[in-house]
């Protein structure tokens, strides 16, 4: 099964492969050094080195570092580490700042044509004229003078945006990007990557297409947004093609698919920059986000990503998916490589009062539906942690937990049952039961029917936890309900808990994903869990709508 799910996409490469456009497929992920990634770029990350490695091809790593004034080299880093993260290994990594002498060259060879000219309007005015359609007053310069003024421009001679280099296409084409694009602005801002040798930058339109044409990429991917734009990137092609060292053929085109957008989140870097920076989560890594790293912090595994990708399909159909589906691909990952463990997120310390000592259980690791063999050794004691939520003073009906005159299973132990509730303030501080003799392992035939089993420890032996539980980022599925998305975020998106996990886990990697019986599938947190302060994150809950037996 190839990565990339049958698409139009894959229909193009396959019609293009098979025809002989190309002698090879070359495809790049093009993500501007401004923020980190999201999982929003993962379908495009997917989708660009999937097709390569689906069809044979090469996939470069690019980054689109055209803006000096939002690019930033750690950035670029952490996109290169979240790329392999992922598990794709970019076969070039290349940056369009370093393509920047071949796009100047470009465009003198269009001024000389006169297809370019110099523009001294301001922003504003550029935008009435574009408007309505009307050419500026600068239109007619000369070659001479588009030369002369671009070559000031370069020097530095003018200021920060002062003056455009524009494309001469026609001021009052149906398609607004065709009125004379602007392909040049003057920045004077040191660059990143290139440094100060630079003060007019390329624009996007004008950039994208020469990168992609430099590199010799076949099918230039992107999104939905930049339909329109298709034609500036074409007539950038068909106009340079051949010239400055660029090939006649073939040339790469230009295809748009639906951005993947999800309930609940914002993906969008321009947002997510204004939660790390407005201090609303703890930085570009909070597990509450919905960046690569955060994801990664949180215990998602790539695969899951890559799968998630996969089943949502690329089409150019814009539709926000349900986080539930998201969270369905995580569970659906983890489901057969964690083992069961138990742990209690809020724990209410019940006391036996007819066992002393302790022993050791032996507790498989699967159940018999995952078909794994493993075992480990499960200490039971005197005094025990069982959920706070599992006992109940007056019940509702149909209650399958403990309560007065209610016997329930501890999972993999004995049975118990109530004799004595202490209470402190109004809040019960302790129970006092009974374990019933001769009922661990017991079969149901035996006679003793629990009304159903619950999770616990043994006080003497587990150990201290904070969870970390992570909710929805956002109250509404669409965060920018309302207007302003950070009215909608959600309070409790993390709820930190002090319990108890059993102490096999001490033992393990500490990259070990669990299933904690009851309570959903959890890890360590890589940043804050050390071995005797455990820091435990919560990857994603049981099935929506579990609700504990
Ligand atoms: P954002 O809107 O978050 O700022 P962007 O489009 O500005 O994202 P880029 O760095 O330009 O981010 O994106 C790199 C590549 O990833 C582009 O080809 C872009 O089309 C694609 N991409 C960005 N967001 C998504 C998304 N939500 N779904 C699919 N592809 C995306
Ligand atoms: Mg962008």
């Amino acid at each position: 099964m190839g990565l990339v799910p049958p698409c139009f996409i894959t229909e193009i490469v396959e019609r293009d492969l098979r025809e002989g456009h190309y002698p090879r497929l070359l495809t790049r992920f093009p993500p501007e050094p401004n923020g980190y990634l999201h999982i929003g770029h993962a379908r495009s990350i997917v989708l660009n080195f999937g097709l390569a490695l689906d069809y044979g091809g090469e996939c470069n790593l690019r980054y689109d570092d055209t803006n000096p004034e939002t690019e930033k080299e750690e950035y670029a880093r952490a996109i290169e580490e979240d790329v392999r993260w992922l598990g794709f290994t970019p076969d070039r990594v290349l940056y369009a700042s370093d393509y920047f002498e071949t796009m100047y060259r470009c465009a003198l060879v269009l001024i000389q044509e006169g297809k370019a000219y110099v523009d001294d309007l301001s922003e504003e005015e550029m935008s009435e004229l574009r408007a309505q359609g009307k050419p500026s007053p600068y239109r007619d310069r000369s070659v001479e003078e588009n030369l002369e003024l671009f070559e000031r421009m370069r020097q530095g001679e003018f200021p920060t945006g002062s003056r455009v280099l524009r494309a001469k296409i026609q001021p009052d084409h149906p398609n607004f990007k065709l009125r004379d694009p602007v392909l040049y602005r003057i920045v004077h801002a040191p660059h990143y990557h290139a440094g100060n040798r630079w003060v007019i930058y390329p624009m996007y339109d004008y950039a994208h297409p020469l990168e992609d044409f430099i590199e010799g990429v076949t099918h230039s991917l992107c999104t939905l947004e930049f339909e329109n734009n298709r034609a500036v990137y074409d007539w950038v092609i068909e106009n340079l093609k051949g010239k400055c060292g660029l090939p006649l053929s073939p040339r790469p085109y230009q295809y748009e698919f639906a951005r993947l957008d999800l309930t609940y989140t914002v993906l969008s870097k321009r947002k997510l920059i204004r939660l790390v920076e407005g201090g609303y989560v703890s930085g570009w890594d909070d597990p509450r986000l919905p960046t690569l790293r955060a994801l990664r912090r949180r215990g998602v595994r790539p695969e899951a990503i890559r799968e998630f990708v996969r089943r949502t399909g690329i089409s150019r159909h814009e539709a926000r998916i349900e986080m539930e589906l998201f969270e369905e691909v995580v569970r659906d990952d983890l489901n057969p490589i964690a083992p069961r463990v138990l742990g209690v997120l809020e724990p209410l310390r019940v006391v036996l009062t007819n066992y002393q000592g302790e022993e050791w259980l032996e507790a498989p690791y699967w159940p018999r539906d995952i078909g794994k063999e493993g075992a480990r050794p499960l200490p039971f004691s005197q005094e025990l942690y069982i959920e706070r939520s599992d006992f109940s003073l007056n019940p509702p009906k149909g209650w399958k937990r403990l309560a007065p005159g209610q016997r329930v299973r501890l999972r993999h132990a004995y049975v118990i049952e109530l004799e004595d509730v202490v209470e402190e303030g109004g809040e019960v501080k302790l129970l006092k039961a009974r374990m019933v003799p001769g009922t661990l392992g017991a079969n149901p035939e035996d006679g003793i029917k629990p009304k159903g089993v619950i999770h616990w420890v043994s006080a003497r032996h587990a150990l201290p936890v904070e969870y970390r539980l992570y909710n929805r980022l956002f109250l509404t599925q669409d965060p920018e309900e309302g207007g302003d998305f950070l009215k909608n975020l959600n309070p409790l998106a993390l709820e930190v808990k002090k319990g108890f996990v059993e102490p096999s886990v001490a033992q393990d990697p500490p990259e070990t994903r669990y299933q904690l019986e009851r309570l959903g599938y959890f890890w360590q947190d890589p940043g804050d869990s050390r071995p005797g302060r455990l820091v435990m994150n919560r990857i994603v809950p049981l099935k929506e709508g579990y609700r504990p037996q």
